[in-house]
C-alpha cells in the first residue's frame, strides 16, 4: 500500500517516468535466463548487470528491474522485481543504440552496485509480478493504445483522400477492414477487463493489434504509393533524417511483434498453456 501511495499518483500525473528493465543480450524470449543480480543492503538491494532494448532509459527517472536475489534458485524462481532510481552517477550507465534512421530510442543499460530501496511484493515474487505486468501490456494496455491507434488510421485514410489512393478499389477495401478490426479489437480489449486468470487471453491480444499496427504500417506506404520510399530532398545532411509521420509509422510497426514478447513466444504460451500440446525442445 506504501509504495501504491508512494508511485501510482505520480505516474499518473506523467510527473514521473519510468522503464522497463526485463531483456538481457542474452536473455530476451527466454527471460528466465536473466543474470542481473541483486543483494540485500540495509533496507533494500544493490543491484549488478546490464540490460538491453531498455526503451527511454535515458529520460526516465525510475526502471522496474527483474533480478535474481537467491543465486541458489534456477530459472523463475529467485527472481525479484526491484524499484531503481536512474539518477545514479557511477552506478548506472545508459548507453543509447543508434538505428538506421538516426533516432536512439532504446538502451543499454549498466548496473554496478546500484541502489534499489524498493522490492514489489516481496522478495523471490519477481516472476509473479513480471508477467502479470507483461499480461497487462499485451492486454488491457491497448484500450490506451487503440486512441493512438485510431488516430494513426485516421491519418492514413486522410492521405489515401489526398492523395487520391481511395479511387482504387482494392485499398479502399483494406481502409475499411482495418476500420472495422480495430473496432473489434477494442471489444475485445473490453472484454479482456473481465478476463482476468484466463491464461491465453493478453496472448491472444498481443497476437492481434501486433499484426493489426503492422498491417497498417503497410497500408499507409500503399497509400502514398512511389513517393513512400522518398527520403529528404538533402541526404547528405545524413541521420536522422527527416522522415514524415506515415514513414516512420511503417518503420515502427516492424517492431509490433517482436517487443513485449514476440509472436510466435504468444503462440508459444497458447499452445502449451491452453490448448496443452506438448512443449518443444529449446
Ligand atoms: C521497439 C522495442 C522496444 C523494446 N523495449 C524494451 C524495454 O523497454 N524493456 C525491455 O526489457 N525490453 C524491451 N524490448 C526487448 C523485447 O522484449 C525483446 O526484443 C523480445 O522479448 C525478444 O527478445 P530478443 O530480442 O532477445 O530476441 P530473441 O529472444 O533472441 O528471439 C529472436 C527470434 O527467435 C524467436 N524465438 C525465440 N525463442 C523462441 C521459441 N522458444 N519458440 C519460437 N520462436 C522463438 C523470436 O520470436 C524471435 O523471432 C524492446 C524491443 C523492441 C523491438
Amino acid at each position: 500500500e506504501a509504495q501504491r501511495r508512494r508511485f501510482l499518483p505520480a505516474i499518473a500525473r506523467g510527473e514521473e517516468l519510468w522503464c522497463q528493465g526485463y531483456s538481457e543480450p542474452e536473455a530476451g524470449s527466454d527471460l528466465a535466463g536473466l543474470r542481473t543480480v541483486a543483494v540485500r543492503d540495509g533496507g533494500g538491494y544493490r543491484v549488478s548487470g546490464q540490460k538491453i532494448w531498455t526503451s527511454l532509459a535515458g529520460e526516465a527517472d525510475w526502471c522496474f528491474v527483474l533480478a535474481r536475489t537467491d543465486p541458489g534458485e534456477r530459472r523463475h524462481r529467485g527472481l525479484s522485481f526491484l524499484l531503481v532510481p536512474m539518477d545514479q552517477p557511477g552506478r548506472i550507465e545508459v548507453r543509447p543504440i543508434r538505428q538506421m534512421s538516426g533516432t536512439a530510442e532504446f538502451n543499454e543499460v549498466f548496473f554496478d552496485g546500484a541502489r534499489a530501496p524498493h522490492v514489489v511484493g516481496g522478495e523471490g515474487a519477481g516472476w509473479r509480478v513480471a508477467m502479470g505486468l507483461l499480461a497487462r501490456e499485451r492486454g488491457v494496455s491497448t484500450l490506451v493504445q487503440q486512441i493512438g491507434f485510431a488516430a494513426e488510421l485516421a491519418a492514413v485514410i486522410a492521405a489515401a483522400v489526398r492523395g487520391g489512393a481511395v479511387r482504387d478499389p482494392a485499398l479502399r477495401e483494406q481502409l475499411v477492414r482495418q476500420w472495422a478490426e480495430l473496432r473489434v479489437m477494442r471489444w475485445n480489449a473490453l472484454r479482456t477487463l473481465g478476463a482476468a486468470g484466463d491464461p491465453g487471453a493478453p496472448s491472444v491480444a498481443k497476437l492481434l493489434w501486433g499484426g493489426w499496427h503492422q498491417r497498417l504500417g503497410e497500408l499507409a506506404m500503399r497509400v502514398r504509393g512511389a513517393a513512400a520510399a522518398l527520403g529528404p530532398v538533402d541526404w547528405s545532411a545524413g541521420a536522422p533524417y527527416e522522415l514524415d509521420a506515415l514513414q516512420r509509422l511503417f518503420l515502427f510497426t516492424r517492431a509490433d511483434t517482436l517487443y513485449g514478447g514476440s509472436d510466435e513466444i504468444q503462440r508459444n504460451i497458447i499452445a502449451e498453456r491452453v490448448l496443452g500440446l506438448p512443449r518443444l525442445e529449446r
